[in-house]
């Protein structure tokens, strides 16, 4: 992809697409991982004394403005952390945001209202990606997190400006592709989260390139049941119980081990007291919340022993205390083990921070779904729009 530290910017108007679609509790940001993540693509512009300006989407307004879902708190929260003035224009490409633009001097950032406000944006209409394009000389794509959609900010915009990747899209692109390329090995690959169907094709192409795929969360309870293990009342796929024996019985030929939980806790219900079974034990009235401590011991162990650890899928219902703690050590496995770390997936990055290990990962991935997409070996929109 043509790189934006390549393209001659001074003087130049440059449309970034970033992903500021930040968690927000009332208008207030709970997290700005991904502001700061589009730290290093700003400030090369600024310092290359282009105008910069910024376009993002935020929540799903449905193609209507929506006060609650103004990008107005993250230009604010911006310039906190770049230290510098971030203008805001109450407009996505109309004429309040061509006067905003015409009024930047180099070096100058400027955001734009909450792309989603426009029902043209997630429709890729060329009419609206043209009005945006007139706001600028250069389209730079530093959005990860959008990549997986052919939107107009990030697709059709591309057939009408110069397009140029940013530093944030190069760097995930860049330890991805070496993950999925040449992993130094062992290669320890962790899946977990709700559902089989989520994540069925990360699943089937990672299965065969692990040398261990270790299953946990909901996810793992189609896979005891093709182990002819009843699960209760747990969260299971029925209906994906024969794909899911295909898939163990896949691994033996690509000699892959796949760990697959021996002890779980289980409740009634989510605020129901807790116990631990072993799988064979599975009560018709119990549901699976986590995996059992020697499970989670046992898949420290493997990781401990990874030189490559690719992460996606907390391993329970984390969110609840009681069902946190196979999470809990997986994630410190994970953060103390010497492999090359990376974790995926917005509630698999919101568990390691909850754990404070976030900064012991080498690589959080800011793409929850593109990150996934990318993993399965898919096409990006966003990204192939970019040249060579
Ligand atoms: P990510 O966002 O990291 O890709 P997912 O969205 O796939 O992860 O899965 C996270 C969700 O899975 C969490 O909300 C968690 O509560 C839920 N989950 C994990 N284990 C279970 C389980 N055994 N039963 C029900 N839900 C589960
Ligand atoms: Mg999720």
């Amino acid at each position: 992809m043509r790189a934006i530290q390549d393209a001659d910017v001074r003087g130049k108007r440059v449309l970034v697409r970033v992903d500021f679609n930040v968690p927000l509790n009332k208008s207030e940001i709970t997290d700005d991982s991904r502001i700061r993540a589009a730290l290093p693509t700003i400030r090369l512009l600024r310092d290359r004394g282009a105008q910069v300006v910024l376009m993002s989407h935020l929540g799903r307004p449905k193609g209507k403005a929506v006060g609650e879902l103004s990008l107005q708190p993250v230009a604010a929260r911006l310039s906190a952390l770049l230290s510098a003035e971030v203008r805001f224009v109450d407009d996505v490409a109309g004429s309040d945001a061509q006067a905003a633009v015409d009024g930047l001097d180099a070096g100058e950032v400027l955001l734009l209202q909450n792309l989603r406000f426009e029902s043209g944006e997630e429709k890729n209409d060329s009419s609206l990606a043209s009005a945006l394009a007139a706001l600028a000389d250069i389209f730079c794509n530093d959005a990860f997190g959008a990549a997986h959609r052919a939107h107009a900010s990030t697709e059709a915009i591309t057939k009408l400006l110069p397009a140029y990747a940013g530093l944030l899209v190069q760097r995930e692109v860049e330890v991805l592709s070496r993950l999925l390329e040449d992993p130094a090995r062992p290669f320890v690959v962790i899946l977990g989260g709700a559902k089989v169907s989520d994540k069925f094709g990360a699943i089937e192409r990672l299965l065969p390139m692990a040398d261990t795929l270790i299953i946990g969360g909901g996810m793992a309870n189609t896979f005891l049941m093709a182990q002819g293990l009843g699960v209760g009342q747990s969260l299971a796929e029925r209906d994906l119980v024969d794909t899911a024996s295909q898939l163990l019985a896949s691994a033996g030929s690509t000699y892959t081990t796949v760990l697959l939980p021996t002890d779980v806790r289980v409740a009634h219900s989510w605020d129901g007291s807790a116990r631990v079974v072993g799988v064979g034990d599975i009560g018709d009235e119990d549901a699976i919340f986590d995996i059992g401590p020697s499970t989670a011991g046992a898949y420290a162990r493997a990781i401990a022993e990874a030189a490559t650890i690719l992460w996606n899928g907390p391993m329970g219902v984390f969110e609840r205390t009681a069902f946190a703690g196979g999470t809990r050590e997986v994630a410190v496995a994970v953060a103390t083990s010497r492999g090359v770390s990376v974790v995926g997936g917005g509630d698999s990055i919101a568990a390691v921070q909850q754990m404070g290990v976030a900064d012991e990962i080498d690589h959080l991935s800011t793409g929850g779904g593109a990150s996934l997409e990318f993993l399965e070996g898919r096409v990006l929109p966003g990204l192939a729009a970019i040249p060579e």
